[in-house]
C-alpha cells in the first residue's frame, strides 16, 4: 500500500477483474498492435466485436500465478486499460466490487 492509501497496481489488478464479458472491447489500432498469438490467446469475438477474454472472472491478459497482477500484454493493452486512473472513482469502485489481490485471504 502506497502513501496515498491506494495499492500498487501489481498488487490489486481489481480492475482487470469484471462479471461483464465486454468488459474491454479492443478495436482499430489496439487489435492491429496485438500479436497473433495474444488475439488467439487473449482476445474473442462477440457477435462483431472483439473483447478480452476472461478466465474466472479476470481477463485473460492477467497472470496472477505469482501472486502478483501482471498483465501479460501491457505494452499493448488495449485504450481503455491505459486510460485507466490509479486513484481515481472507477479505481475505488474497481476495488469495492473485486477484491484487491494483495487482500486476498
Ligand atoms: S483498481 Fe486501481 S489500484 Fe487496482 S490495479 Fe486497477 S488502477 Fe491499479
Ligand atoms: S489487458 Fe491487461 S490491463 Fe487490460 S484488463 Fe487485461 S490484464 Fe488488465
Amino acid at each position: 500500500m502506497s502513501d496515498d492509501g491506494v495499492p500498487e497496481c501489481l498488487d490489486c489488478g481489481a480492475c482487470c477483474c469484471s462479471a461483464y464479458p465486454r468488459h474491454v472491447v479492443v478495436r482499430g489500432e489496439d487489435h492491429a498492435v496485438l500479436l497473433p498469438e495474444e488475439l488467439e490467446r487473449y482476445t474473442v469475438w462477440l457477435e462483431n466485436v472483439c473483447v478480452l477474454g476472461r478466465v474466472e472472472g479476470r481477463c485473460a491478459a492477467l497472470d496472477v500465478r505469482t501472486g502478483r497482477a501482471v498483465c501479460r500484454i501491457y505494452p499493448r493493452r488495449p485504450e481503455p486499460c491505459r486510460s485507466f486512473a490509479r486513484g481515481s472513482d472507477a479505481c475505488a469502485q474497481a476495488r469495492e466490487r473485486h477484491r484487491p489481490l494483495g487482500t486476498a485471504s
